[in-house]
């Protein structure tokens, strides 16, 4: 994380946002931005539209820039080239307290002094709501996240959760216009997270707000979000639904970031606009319904799911001979690691038979794709974001 402990969340206010000329957009544009400190660039030519309501993760890893893309639709920082529009408006040259954002950080940073009511109230009495007002909202919000009880509390009265519930109340008290989560989770235990991840998710959906959020967890990107935006090295690599990020990422490093990949080098030897054909190093030949669009001869990777693999005793056409290495039952289904007789290493996800019986180990299996569409053909260099 590059945010530091003493960066409170500001809280939004509902006054307008100076003289910026507002367009007839909605949710969150993210028009070329580029952001360098010093001579570092850390994020290049962002693209991203955000639809009012939609729920977007930006997921990468450790250092990719995701943190300071928050940091640049909170305010916290002014892109170096670039726009970002709230709701139409342009905001790069509007101070936080007045972008109307909602923070929701890591440590969930309350105040720690202040009782949960104080908390939740702070950007409202910083707005100069009336008590009246204040209180109410206080309370409406109490009780969306079910801590009715708990006004009088001080932060450190309350469990990870419920402080975590806290700081999304006191974000939605001042009705944001953008809501934005870095990693809010990733301080809870495993238990906990899965039940807040439910919870926040349940809860935006309803009020139906806009919302930009941090992870460098997959599983809770593909799980929670309706779009993710997948950065390495300060570029987006696909901005789409979980779905296709996972089933037709863009990339290499998309393949090999969300999700398990098995990568198998060879050559392009055909192709026409119905698919190719992808010769191995051993000599199989692979029918792809896949297009991938390079040169002939072109060396490529074939990134395969574990679960598009299957496993048979009996040879047929096109299947590749294997010998497990190790054999993993989880329940449901079986994992196997399987070697080729050139060395290559696969991992295969198994379905168990509707008997439960084993696949014989010891002996040669054969190995298929469960559909001729179930791999992606990436250029052996596309190494972009590695
Ligand atoms: P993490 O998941 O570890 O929080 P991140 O994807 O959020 O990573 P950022 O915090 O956005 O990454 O940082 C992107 C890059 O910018 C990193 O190389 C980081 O060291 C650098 N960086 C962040 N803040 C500053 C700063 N204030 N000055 C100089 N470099 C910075």
């Amino acid at each position: 994380m590059a945010q530091s402990s003493t960066m409170l969340p500001t809280p939004g206010s509902f006054s307008s946002a100076g003289s910026s000329s507002v367009q007839p957009g909605h949710g969150l544009d993210i028009e070329g931005v580029t952001h360098r400190f010093g001579e570092v660039t850390v994020l290049n030519q962002i693209h991203l539209q955000v639809e009012p309501g939609e729920f977007v993760a930006l997921l990468g890893p450790s250092g990719c820039g995701k943190t300071t893309l928050l940091r640049l639709v909170a305010g916290f920082l002014t892109p170096t080239v670039g726009h970002i529009r709230i709701d139409g408006q342009r905001v790069e040259h509007i101070p936080t307290h007045k972008r109307n954002v909602g923070i929701v950080f890591q440590n969930y940073a309350l105040f720690p002094h202040m009782t949960v009511f104080d908390n939740i109230a702070y950007g409202l009495r910083a707005q100069k709501a009336p008590a009246s007002k204040v209180r109410s909202r206080v309370q409406e919000m109490l009780e969306l996240v079910q801590l009715e009880q708990m006004g009088d509390r001080y932060p450190n009265e309350l469990s990870g959760g419920q402080q975590q519930r806290i700081a999304l109340a006191r974000a939605l008290a001042v009705k944001p216009r953008i809501l934005l989560l870095d990693e809010p989770f990733s301080a809870l235990d495993k238990n906990l997270r899965l039940d807040m991840q439910i919870e926040v998710k349940r809860l935006l959906t309803e009020q139906g707000i806009t919302t930009l959020f941090v992870t460098h967890d997959q599983e809770e990107a593909l799980s929670m979000a309706d779009r993710i935006a997948v950065i390495s090295h300060g570029i987006v690599q696909q901005f789409d639904t979980p779905t296709t990020i996972y089933d037709r990422p863009a990339t290499l490093f998309v393949s090999q970031f969300v999700g398990t990949t098995n990568l198998i080098p060879g050559t392009l030897v055909q192709q026409d606009n119905r698919g190719c054909v992808v010769a191995l190093t051993d000599g199989t030949q692979m029918e792809l319904a896949v297009v991938p669009d390079l040169p002939l001869n072109s060396p490529v990777q074939l990134a395969i799911r574990p679960e598009n693999l299957r496993l048979s005793p009996n040879p047929s056409a096109g299947a590749i001979a294997v010998t497990v290495d190790i054999c993993l039952p989880l329940g449901a289904s079986t994992i196997y690691e399987v070697r080729t007789a050139s060395g290559l290493k696969m991992k295969v996800t198994q379905p168990r038979g509707a008997g439960g019986a084993a696949l014989p180990t010891r002996t040669p299996l054969y190995l298929t794709l469960t559909s001729t569409e179930a791999c992606s053909v990436f250029p052996i260099d596309d190494s972009a974001g590695e």
